[in-house]
């Protein structure tokens, strides 16, 4: 099928292509960025108009399992499995619907994501392509320690790794500081020491594995900075004083020079802040000084907490931008190029280029202009299927 008559942005420059304006979508359901004068015999075609295409938006930080209108966030384990498994599937349809076309799932209890994650590759179900972490490591009672994942030493920390690796994930996640959602547990505290951490990474990377560690107080944020994560989850600088107040130029600069990924989990919710003239600046200020140090940014929601919806990255892009102090384009590569490399999936999506996977939104004004565009896309195509337009 050939794409014609549109505005490619490839996903990593500031401009629409200058060289292509038609996109092939092969058998295979990948891509090949041609013009659209190139009509192959038998080919179907479609007459885009001029629409504006760019690659499918991807979230670095969801939990299929959670059911956002549910404030206790073990309710959905005492469920049936059919009907959860039917709650997800519904979730990751949503999704897909709203130009989500990957996400990374960052923990579970019983690894029904992954159930969903197989459904959807196959194509019996439709959703986003989705990479899991299964059960992620946490300490004795800490943060979502609901979900199975305890361990108390190095060993044990192993084990619930080596368990994950046997039912299939797709990378892990630690918890490295306490959580807001669990009775009893303080997102100020550290969980686990940077040897442990060190441990997990040594480990997980050994078998091919990155690692994304949930992180709101700044001495967990050290642990797993030091220790060589992929991901920084959340970032929040929580310190003796509160949310925001303990940022460390220092261990940002670590966190750059190691090219560790911060996904801030920055979901549309935070608008209700942006009328806040203060709290605006002193947010804008540290993610600006943050970015100085060489952090690295990439989009998340923790879609599945309460009231933060799992189709809402497009609304949330927004809100990331005005939070961030971000440029249109910064916020974009955010939700695609730079997303993809810090999730693994460049060498499948991301972009808009040759052999990558058809996974495609198109509007009809230019997101690179307005981001509140995103929240409409015309058409969309993931994994080469075509999922709403004409
Ligand atoms: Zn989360």
């Amino acid at each position: 099928m050939l794409l014609r008559n549109l505005k490619i942005w490839d996903g990593i420059e500031n401009h629409y292509s200058d060289q292509f304006d038609a996109l092939r979508i092969t058998d295979q359901g990948l891509l090949v960025l041609t013009t659209s004068d190139d009509i192959q015999g038998g080919e179907a075609t479609q007459d885009l108009a001029g629409a504006y295409a760019i690659p499918g938006l991807i979230d670095a930080h969801i939990h299929l399992c959670l059911d956002p209108r549910e404030p206790d966030p073990f309710a959905h384990g005492k469920l049936p499995e059919s009907e959860q498994l039917k709650a997800m599937a519904e979730r990751a349809y949503k999704m897909v619907r709203a130009g989500i076309t990957s996400a990374r799932d960052l923990g579970g209890g019983q690894w029904l994501e992954l159930k969903i994650r197989d459904a959807i590759k196959s194509g019996d179900i439709q959703g986003p392509r989705l990479v899991c972490a299964g059960q992620p490591i946490t300490s004795v009672e800490g943060h979502c320690h609901f979900w199975g994942g305890e361990a108390n030493d190095e060993a044990s920390a192993l084990t619930v790794l080596d368990r994950q690796v046997k039912k299939g994930v797709d990378l892990i996640k630690v918890m490295a500081t306490g959580g807001n959602i669990t009775p009893g547990s303080r997102p100020v505290d550290a969980q686990f020491d940077e040897t442990i951490i060190r441990a997990i990474v040594r480990a997980a990377n050994s078998q091919g594995f990155s690692v994304a560690a949930h992180c709101h107080g700044v001495d967990g944020i050290r642990n797993a900075a030091h220790a060589g994560v992929t991901t920084i989850e959340h970032c929040s600088w929580v310190g003796p004083e509160g949310w925001g107040k303990h940022y460390e130029p220092e261990l940002a600069r670590t966190i750059g020079e190691k090219g560790i990924w911060v996904s801030p989990t920055v979901n549309a919710g935070w608008g209700r802040h942006l009328g806040n003239e203060r709290y605006l600046a002193a947010i804008n200020a540290r993610y600006q000084a943050m970015k100085a140090e060489g952090c690295r940014l990439i989009a998340s929601t923790d879609a599945g907490i309460p009231n933060v919806f799992h189709e809402d990255l497009p609304k949330a892009l927004a809100v990331f931008k005005a939070v961030a102090a971000l440029s249109n384009l910064e916020t974009l590569k955010s939700a695609t190029s730079e997303c993809a490399r810090a999730v693994g999936l460049e060498a499948v999506t991301g972009r808009l280029a040759d052999g990558l996977s058809a996974d495609i939104l198109m509007f009809d004004q230019s997101p690179l202009d307005n981001l509140e565009v995103l929240e409409n896309p015309s058409w969309i195509f993931a994994n080469g299927q075509q999922i709403t337009g004409q």
